[in-house]
């Protein structure tokens, strides 16, 4: 009995140290392929030059966006992260164009944020990125759940449409290779700014506020220096890969 007994934690210890070691072998080669990929995006950073990418950090003015247990707005968090992104498009060579740059909403000043106000001021960013002919439009947000342990960054794109789809996974796979979270999938769902833009676009929801660590992440100037960094070599993998002659996105 005892003998058996002794067996089995031998056992149990060596699957033990041996996922342990897989676990680390698994960090390590994270670490260390994710150390390479940069040089790698700025190689390919030529892709984006002479691009024009509308940036639309979410909510702003009377729309707070959700709001996190330290009494932060998602509408400030998204601001500051798009700011990073458009600066190091510009610096890149690419034409960055923000739909708002203060802490504003898009619609007729009023006292309430009601629906309608809500649809005219989606609308404006739409209207902008469309007039302007953007080759991509990419909306920053932060996500919110009740259950607080839900977290990471995750990328939304309309049904239907392939190009978005191609953006929404390129952003999805550099966030999920240089931001820590549980590795989410790109999910196409049927979101106002994503239906109406006439150009490749995508959501991103950064990460969740209703999350304790990932809020004070969020909050952090090198953490969303680095959520920038992701959605900026989501874009460039984007612009690196082959189109086919139909989707090619026209100025
Ligand atoms: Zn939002």
């Amino acid at each position: 009995m005892h003998k058996i007994l002794h067996i089995v934690y031998v056992k149990k210890g060596c699957i033990l140290a041996l996922s342990l070691l897989i676990a680390l072998l698994v960090i390590g080669f994270q670490r260390v392929s994710s150390r390479y990929e940069e040089p790698a995006i700025s190689a390919l950073s030529w892709t984006v030059a002479n691009k024009l990418i509308v940036i639309d950090p979410g909510h702003g003015g009377l729309d707070p966006g959700a709001l996190g247990s330290m009494g932060v707005h998602e509408k400030d968090i998204v601001l500051d992260v798009s700011k990073k992104l458009a600066s190091i498009l510009r610096e890149a060579g690419a034409e960055a164009v923000l739909t708002r740059e203060t802490d504003q909403e898009l619609s007729d000043p009023g006292v309430n944020y009601t629906y309608s106000a809500k649809i005219q001021d989606l609308t404006r960013r739409v209207e902008l990125a469309n007039s302007r002919r953007a080759d991509v439009f990419v909306s920053v947000h932060v996500n919110s759940f009740p259950n607080p342990r839900e977290d990471g960054a995750q990328t939304f794109c309309q049904p239907g449409s392939e190009e978005s789809k191609k953006l929404a996974m390129a952003i999805q796979n550099e966030c999920n290779r240089f931001l820590a979270n549980q590795g989410r999938k790109t999910q196409q769902v049927d979101y106002f700014a994503n239906r109406m833009t006439k150009m490749p676009s995508t959501i991103v929801e950064i990460g969740f506020i209703t999350n304790p660590r990932e809020e004070k992440l969020m909050l952090d100037q090198q953490y969303q220096s680095k959520v920038a960094w992701a959605i900026y070599a989501g874009i460039v993998r984007y612009f690196a890969q082959p189109k086919s002659a139909i989707a090619e996105p026209s100025r």
